[in-house]
């Protein structure tokens, strides 16, 4: 049993250490390639974390399922930051939603680790439901204080999967989900979350309980910045007379490709034979993105835009602010989107965006002012959208300053992690019994 102590007692060494602080992101590697099942914007979110923190004086270790025998168990990422894989369960990828039974491994693997370093996390920062399950276990054993961030809510999940029938019944780990979220919101000390609606939906359909503190996600804007439409296609190979219509994220069929292809086939810019549909993201063959990938190049097919499509496959981020830039819009046609890394990504680029009208979409895509909202799956709409722009060119050099202005100033990585500093910051000061390990 690990000892409370005073922390006037710690060995100076402890005391004049960074602060140590440990991301636990159940699935979601940082360390891996990002862009395909799995491996979304939580990899890109806690990958980044782990990039700024410890300019701000943090140690940061990162905590991941080991889902490959041949990767390292540890991966230094920088002299303050490092990857951590913990075998929790058989080291293969294994659906999220299959995942919650390992999950006292992921636990005593974590607190193995730490005893073994002798290292104490004051700070354990979880993203995902799954994470949170074991931040909770953590905080009966240990003295921590637990911040949270959901990045995905299954209760908006579910009901909106069901709505537009991505889903035909509940998977059976629905209710041990609602219920792990329903106490994290109620027991940590302090859920962040990422849009005012994020914030409406828990204190309406979670708990009235709990403290939350918003701070949206961020982007690096060094990188997702405004490049010439010009220079773009041209380092890409694209010509420079086509409308291009671009959609980046994983293959899902949450994601509401469907409705971009399908709206694509009705514009107008498509008679004029100037249409270029982008689409850009991983997937395997044998997973469910390879699935959703192949019934996204059958509708292609179906639709007669295959001549007009490009299947980029996954890319990676020091080259996706060129496909961004080339692009004359973005589309982001999720049926539901907590947040949305890729719609600040594009609006940092300048390429104004038409969006979902749903979640965090709608936190940062300004209509009629950085791109446009639409209800999903809504075609007609998304049409009427994408022409608009499209044809406007004045108007949409106008969405493009106020797309990347609008980044700049609210969706900063910068920020964010400034902002998440100081939050943790104002936890540490709060009354704290430190631990020291046995
Ligand atoms: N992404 C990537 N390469 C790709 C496609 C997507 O790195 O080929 C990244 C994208 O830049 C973004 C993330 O994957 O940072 C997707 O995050 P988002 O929040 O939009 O969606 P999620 O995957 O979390 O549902």
């Amino acid at each position: 049993m690990d000892n409370l102590i005073n922390h006037k007692k710690l060995p100076n060494k402890l005391l004049f250490d960074r602060h140590r602080i440990a991301i636990i992101s159940d699935h979601g590697d940082p360390s891996t390639e990002t862009g395909v099942e799995e491996a979304g914007g939580q990899s890109v979110y806690v990958r980044q974390l782990g990039e700024i923190l410890p300019t701000f004086g943090w140690w940061v270790d990162i905590f991941t399922r080991k889902i490959n025998k041949e990767d390292p168990a540890i991966v230094q990422n920088s002299p303050y930051c490092r990857t951590i894989r913990l075998v929790a369960g058989p080291e293969k990828f294994i659906p999220r939603d299959h995942i919650f039974d390992y999950m006292p491994q992921f636990v005593a693997a974590f607190e193995a680790f730490r005893k073994q370093e002798n290292i104490y996390y004051p700070i354990v920062h979880t993203n995902y439901w799954l994470s949170a399950w074991i931040g909770l276990e953590l905080k009966n054993l240990t003295n921590i204080k637990l911040v949270h961030t959901y990045l995905s809510l299954g209760i908006v999940k579910y009901e909106t999967s069901l709505k537009y029938k991505t889903l035909t019944q509940l998977p059976e780990i629905a209710g041990t989900r609602l219920r792990v979220e329903q106490q994290i919101l109620e027991q940590a000390d302090c859920v962040v979350v990422n849009s005012l609606q994020e914030k409406e939906d828990l204190r309406n359909l979670v708990s009235q309980k709990g403290c939350m503190e918003l701070i949206p996600l961020g982007t690096n804007i060094d990188l997702f910045h405004p490049i010439l439409k010009s220079e773009a296609r041209t380092k890409l190979g694209l010509k420079q007379t086509e409308q291009i219509v671009l959609y980046v994220g994983r293959f899902d069929p949450r994601k509401g490709i469907e409705t971009m292809v399908r709206a694509c086939a009705r514009s107008k810019t498509r008679l004029t034979g100037d249409l270029r549909l982008v689409i850009v993201g991983g997937s395997c063959p044998d997973r469910i993105d390879g699935s959703e990938r192949k019934r996204i190049e059958q509708i292609v097919q179906e639709v007669g835009l295959s001549e007009r499509t490009l299947f980029v496959g996954r890319v990676d981020h020091d080259m996706l602010p060129f496909y961004y830039a080339c692009a004359d819009v973005c589309v982001i046609p999720s049926h539901y989107e907590l947040f949305g890394l890729v719609a600040i990504e594009a609006m940092a680029c300048g390429t104004p965006v038409v969006a979902s009208d749903v979640g965090g979409l709608k936190y940062t895509v300004i209509h009629e002012e950085t791109g446009l909202l639409v209800p999903p799956q809504n075609i007609e709409l998304f049409t009427e959208a994408i022409d608009r722009i499209l044809t406007n060119k004045v108007w949409a050099k106008q969405l493009s300053i106020n797309a990347s202005n609008r980044v700049n100033k609210y969706f900063s990585l910068a920020k964010t992690v400034g902002h998440l500093n100081s939050l943790y910051k104002k936890l540490l000061t709060q009354k704290v019994e430190l631990t020291v390990i046995s």
